[in-house]
């Protein structure tokens, strides 16, 4: 199945990796899209803000995506005057996008156990659609408020999401990845190397940028 929906994944990125690389490109393969854009955030709002600038993040999804024509980087996040709240980036797209177009949010497991902190988590639905991929170690949320809304809007096959632009929740499973970043800056601080974690040209600029503490 072929579509013209537009399909994007959030996230810090601090830094990307293959968890975020293979399903996003999963993602696009399964969706029938032509491209799943990568959006790092600017400040984030969910948790203290990590060492590196936006811009180091967003420079590092670019050289990961560089040369994959399935993937694009999108910086409209981190260039945005306004704060990183997924609402006014769903606002942006749809403004973008028209009214008709499918948008598709994609999130793992662990970020969609975490909705009802967001921002007018429940506007997002007014906008766009949320993927939400299974992620090792996180299981379906049992938080009641989450639990309603995900009753709500709720389908169980992709024919559903595709065919009208926004409202619908969906959940699909990928290639499990227990990759996190928070493995990649551990076992860099603990002097191991993180490669095959995510792409050389990324651990490349960590080294030539001195992130994560990188002494030498
Ligand atoms: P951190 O450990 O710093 O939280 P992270 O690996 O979770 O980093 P984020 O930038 O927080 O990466 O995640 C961006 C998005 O990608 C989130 O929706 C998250 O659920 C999803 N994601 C991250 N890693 C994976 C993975 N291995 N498999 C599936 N989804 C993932
Ligand atoms: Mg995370």
């Amino acid at each position: 199945m072929q579509s013209d929906a537009f399909v994007f994944m959030g996230g810090t990125f601090d830094p990307i990796h293959n968890g975020h690389l293979r399903t996003a490109l999963e993602i696009r393969q399964w969706m029938g899209v032509e491209q799943v854009c990568l959006i790092p955030s600017k400040t984030p709002v969910h948790r203290a803000e990590p060492g590196r600038t936006s811009e180091q993040r967003f420079e590092m999804v670019r050289l990961a995506v560089a040369g994959e024509n399935e993937l694009c980087a999108d910086d409209r996040e981190i260039s945005s005057v306004k704060a990183s709240y997924s609402l006014y980036t769903l606002q942006s797209l749809r403004q973008e996008m028209g009214a008709d177009r499918p948008i598709c949010m994609v999130m793992g497991m662990d970020s969609y156990q975490t909705l009802t902190q967001w921002y007018e988590w429940e506007r997002f639905t007014d906008y766009a659609h949320l993927i939400v991929v299974k992620r090792p170690g996180y299981e379906q949320p049992k938080d009641q408020l989450l639990t309603q809304f995900t009753n709500q809007h709720k389908v169980e096959c992709l024919a559903e999401v595709l065919s009208q632009p926004a409202g619908k929740v969906l959940f699909h499973e990928l290639t499990p990845l227990g990759i996190s970043a928070t493995q990649i800056r551990e076992t860099i601080a603990r002097g191991e190397s993180p490669r095959y974690l995510f792409p050389d040209a990324v651990w490349q600029y960590i080294q030539d940028n001195r992130l994560y503490g990188l002494t030498n």
